[in-house]
This record gives C-alpha cells, structure tokens and sequence, in this order.
C-alpha cells in the first residue's frame, strides 16, 4: 500500500483518488478552497442556487462507467432527467429550439435546408464512430509516448477519425444554411478553439450533443460533484480544506514532501490536478520545472469567461433551462478571442436558467441566470467594462424575449480572468484550459507524468486528453493507472 498526496479536489483529483483508494492506497487531498469540486464548485445567495462553473451534463455513458466501476450508479446519488429541447439558439432571425430525438433532429434540418437530414445521417454515423473508438481507444492512453498509438487499429483509425481535416471544412462541405453550419459548429466550441483549427475528429461532439443528449442533475450539477466527494470518502480518501500547497519538495529523481498551509506531509506519490502551469512555474523548485517560459506563452488557450450570475424576481418566459444567443456575427467573435486577442464588439454568449427545469434552485416565482462570454484568455479587466457587457447582454436578451427584465435582477455577481486566477490559480485566467487543436493533441500536451521525477504526476483539464467534465475525469483516471502500475511493480 503507497500514500498519495494530490492537490486539488477538482473533479480530476477526485477521479485519481477514487481509483487509487479502491486499489487500496491512503490518499489524501489537498484543496486551497473551502470545499470540492473545483471550476465545478456551487454557490447560494439569496435564495438562489448556482453552478459556478459547467452547466452542460454531457456523455452521461462516461460517468455512468465511472461509478459502475466501483460499485455504484449515478442513480445512487442523483436523478438524471433528460432534457427535451435540449436547447434553444437565438439568431437575428428567429430560433432553432434543438429537439432531443433525432428523426425531430432531421425534420428541422430538411425544413431548413432541403437535403440537410441525409447529410447529417452520415456525418453523425462517422461521429458515432469516432466517439466510439475516441472514447475507447484514443483518449484513454496516457500519451507520453507516439509508441502508445502504434497499434493497427489506432493507426488505421487515425485515417478515419480525420485529423488534418478541420470540422469546419466538413461541415460547410454538406450545409449551406448558416443556421444549421452554426448549430453543428456549436459543440466544438467547447474545445477551446475555432472550428476552423479544430480537428474533424470531434465531431464526436456533435454525437455526444444530438445522439447522446443534454442532461441535467436534479438539484444541479453541483450533485455530479457531490457524488464524487461521497464516492470518495465511502473510499476512505481524506479531504484538506483551506489547506493551499505551496511548494513540492525534490530529492535527486524523487518526489519527497509538499509543503502546505497546515505544515509538511510526506507521500510515496503525488499527483498535481492543479492548472499546471501553477504546479510548473510556481509550486516545484526552478530546478523541476519540465518547461519553459516561451513555452508557456506559445500555448493556444482556450476561452476566458465573463460570467454573470444574476438572480431575477420574476418568470423569464421564452427562456429555456439552456439558451445559445447567436445573433451577432460568430466569425467576428471568434477573431477577437482567437486572433486579436481582445474585448469584442458585438459578442456571442450562453444563459443557462437551470430554474427553467428545477424548482429548487430558485425562490418560487424567480428565475437564476448564468450568463457567460466568452474571452479571449487574459484580458485585462475593470468594473465599468463589465458593467457595459452585462447591459449589452440583458438589451440583446431583451430584443430577443420581447420583454424588458432589467429591473426585476434582485442579485448579480460577476466572476472573470481575476477571479479564475485567484480562486483556482488559473494560468492566464483561463477558463478551459489549453485549446483543443492539432498541435496541442495527445503527446503534444503538458505531460501527466514528470520526465525526470519517477514518483511525481499530473492530471486535468490542462494535460491530456484535455477541457471538459468527461476528459478531466479520465486524465484523473490515466494517472491513477499510471501509478497503480508502479505500485504493482515494486510489490512483486
Ligand atoms: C465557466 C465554465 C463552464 C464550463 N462548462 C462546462 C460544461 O458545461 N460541461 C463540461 O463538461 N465542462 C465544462 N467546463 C469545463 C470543466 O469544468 C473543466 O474542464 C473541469 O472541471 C476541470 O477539472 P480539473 O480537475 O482539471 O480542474 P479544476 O476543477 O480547476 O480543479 C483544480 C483544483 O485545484 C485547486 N488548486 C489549485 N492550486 C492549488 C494549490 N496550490 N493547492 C491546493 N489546491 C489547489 C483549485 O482550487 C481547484 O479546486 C466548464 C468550465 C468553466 C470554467
């Protein structure tokens, strides 16, 4: 049996410590905020309830594998609905509400665009496949080595799964209605980059968005979490609260001590689910550290985030639990974040009014809206800016509902590029980590486990396979392998 120290409780940490106590390892983790959950944390204020972070409850098969795995189901820990729509876009001419069945799915696509519905059979039979064998063959490597993919069927795959292709290119191949071209790019954007650098390969996305559905946890995604802490306290893994790491101890090649608020603490292993330029640049001495500084900078990050979360003292109707407002130019957005590097002028943004579905998270007869932008990563903020995007987001939503609700916000915080560095140590106050592109795919990630250091690993949302509830859960799970793997060796 090994002791394993981890820092950060985030839904990556958590993945690592389940698997490594199930094995039979201590495992104790150490978070810097007063509770779990990470960029997935919830808050309360007023009588409202929010989900900071992800609202999106996608590939329920992934998480549903995951508790199977040890014993339980989702189902023993929260209620699963799906959504239906499972969301609703607003264009400068009309809506496209996203129906949850798919022959629903082909009638809206061959209403728009004559034709539509048998291109988009092919494209998501070519995304089933990809999901399939991305999900099983792809994402689960730990990448640290080109060798890992030299397998037949990987290989073979590769050709299939089209990964010089960008998905744009695909997409704008087979539609010519810019509604439906923009309803298919939007489950890339959770990638973190356009969907012109974006590999055609994720188009697994949009099986996981119109085959596998939207769902939500009753009570919130803040339940998805919760399972994970019971999950990993029913494991015996030990939490640290308010209890920042703040240096990693090195002997030679081996990892001996991390130093944190409550003192010094010896392990066999750690793993840092922390951003990890923060473990890199900040937490291991000079002498550890695997890259550089033009390193860092040369990363394509994907989005910040200006969030808004308001509470509102009336019914919001036209409002679905998930609304993408799409009525401004989507190409000159995506040049702000991704090219200029600077505040847009006319944004796209995302509300997610979880109280559309669920009475619980708002006082009866009030609405909790979570408003996000995206950023480029890094931006500079100040309070009276955000003040202006927030009346241009509720102006934009107000034309769109036909209704005025601007005196009805009874509570309304921001949370943008500061927050995320303070309360997570995020590496330019990123939101998702680094952009899913090519040149940014598998080994070519910050590594999950350290060159020189045998006994020293890494996992989340910054390192392999990448962004997003689903894949940071399996970094946890890659390293958690990884390590059970060395504990196995040394206990024959
Ligand atoms: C606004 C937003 C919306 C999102 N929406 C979705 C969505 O709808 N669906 C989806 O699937 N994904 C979504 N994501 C992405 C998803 O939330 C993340 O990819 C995932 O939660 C990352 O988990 P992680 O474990 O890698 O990192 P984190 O959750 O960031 O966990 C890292 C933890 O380490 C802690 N830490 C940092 N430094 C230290 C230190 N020195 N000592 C101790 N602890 C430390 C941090 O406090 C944090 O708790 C969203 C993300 C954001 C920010």
């Amino acid at each position: 049996m090994a002791s394993i120290g981890i820092i950060g409780s985030g839904i990556s940490g958590m993945a690592a410590a389940i698997e490594l106590a199930a094995s039979g390892h201590q495992v104790r983790i150490f978070e810097k905020n007063s509770g779990f959950g990470g960029r997935g944390r919830s808050m309360k204020a007023e009588g409202y309830s929010f989900d900071m972070g992800p609202s999106w409850y996608w590939m329920p098969d992934v998480f549903e594998q995951f508790f199977n795995k040890h014993g339980r189901s989702t189902s023993d820990y929260f209620t699963l609905d799906r959504l239906d729509p499972s969301y609703r876009i607003f264009f400068k001419d009309g809506l496209i509400d996203a129906p949850a069945e798919m022959k629903e799915i082909e009638a809206v696509f061959e209403e728009k665009e004559a034709g539509s519905a048998a291109f988009l059979r092919k494209f998501l039979k070519e995304a089933q496949y990809k999901y399939e064998v991305g999900m099983s063959d792809f994402v689960t490597k730990p990448s640290l080595s080109l060798l890992e993919f030299m397998d037949l069927r990987i290989l073979s795959s590769l050709f299939r799964l089209e990964m010089l292709k960008s998905i744009e290119s695909v997409i704008h191949q087979g539609i010519k209605n810019e509604q439906l071209r923009s309803w298919l790019s939007f489950p890339v954007l959770f990638l973190g980059a356009k969907p012109s650098d974006t590999p055609a390969l994720y188009s697994l996305m949009n099986y996981a968005d119109m085959e596998l559905g939207t769902w939500y946890p009753k009570g919130g995604m803040t339940r998805l979490f919760e399972a994970f802490y019971k999950l990993a306290l029913e494991k015996g893994v030990k939490f640290s609260f308010e209890d920042a790491v703040e240096s990693i101890g090195i002997s030679g090649k081996k990892f001996t001590h991390l130093v944190s608020a409550s003192g010094t603490h010896k392990f066999d292993f750690l793993i840092s689910s922390a951003d990890y330029h923060h473990t890199d640049t900040v937490l291991l001495p000079v002498e550890a550290r695997q890259y550089s500084d033009a390193y860092w900078e040369s990363r394509k990050m994907a989005p910040g985030s200006l969030i808004f979360y308001l509470g509102v003292r009336r019914k919001l109707p036209g409002l679905l639990h998930h609304n993408l407002f799409f009525d401004a130019d989507f190409q000159e957005h995506a040049a702000d974040i991704y090219d200029l590097h600077r505040w847009p002028e006319d944004p796209l943004f995302y509300v997610c009014m979880s109280s559309a579905t669920d009475d619980s998270v708002a006082p009866a007869g009030h609405e909790n809206l979570f408003i996000l932008m995206p950023i480029a990563a890094g931006l500079k903020e100040d309070e009276a800016l955000k003040n202006q995007y927030l009346d241009l987001i509720i102006g934009r939503m107000e034309t769109r509902l036909g209704y005025s609700f601007r005196e009805d916000i009874d509570y309304c915080r921001s949370f943008c590029t500061e927050d995320f560095i303070s309360e997570y140590h995020s590496f330019k106050g990123n939101a998702y980590g680094l952009a899913n592109t090519l040149d940014q795919t598998a080994i070519l990630k910050p590594r999950v486990r350290h060159k020189k250091i045998s006994n020293l690993f890494f996992a989340g949302q910054l390192s392999h396979p990448g962004p997003g509830l689903p894949p940071s859960m399996i970094s946890g799970q890659i390293t958690a392998r990884l390590i059970q793997k060395e504990t196995s060796k040394s206990s024959k």
